[in-house]
């Protein structure tokens, strides 16, 4: 009797990997955690106590991210819907768009003389102002989610060049 048969009613054998989506995951020989293929990630179930489902939850980061199998697709499972929530998307537009109109308007509003050293600073600076606060919106992302970056940059690689060891 394998581990979900006897552990769980629904089949989580085959079900893409909810981090990565392109790997699949399946349970870790010898140990009572379940493994992606493709990210290398590692998740445990837990049963909810109030719902009575199975949850899986991300065991190698910290991150707090859960999802619960409908069966066709991974969904949510945590109180707080921060991964899709609307409210920290438009925040995290705003983070970046704010900085950059205050930079962008002040290019507009004290123009600098074409002749002076340094005029192409300001709207440099207002570009810079844009891939920066781009780059930290992203960055935390990418935290949150876990997203095997590394993992898609190593099939590019392998798929580039078919010989190099890994
Ligand atoms: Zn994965």
């Amino acid at each position: 009797m394998s581990y979900f048969s006897s552990r769980s009613p629904i089949s989580f054998i085959s079900a893409p990997c909810p981090v990565c989506i392109r790997g699949t995951i399946a349970e870790m020989p010898m140990m009572e955690s379940l493994g992606c293929n493709f990210c290398s990630h590692i998740f445990t179930l837990e049963k909810d106590i109030a719902s009575h489902q199975e949850i899986l939850r991300m065991a190698d980061t910290i991150s707090t991210l859960r999802w619960i199998w409908t069966g066709k697709k991974w969904e949510n499972a945590n109180a707080v819907q921060v991964y899709n929530s609307r409210w920290l998307s438009i925040l995290g537009i705003l983070l970046v768009i704010i900085p950059t109109a205050i930079a962008t308007t002040a290019v507009y509003l004290f123009p600098t003389e074409p002749d002076v050293p340094l005029a192409w600073f300001p709207k440099f600076w207002a570009i810079a102002t844009f891939c920066g606060h781009l780059f930290v919106l992203l960055s935390i992302t990418q935290d949150y989610t876990q997203f095997p970056l590394q993992a898609y940059w190593r099939q590019i690689r392998r798929a580039v060049k078919p010989n190099q060891p890994r």
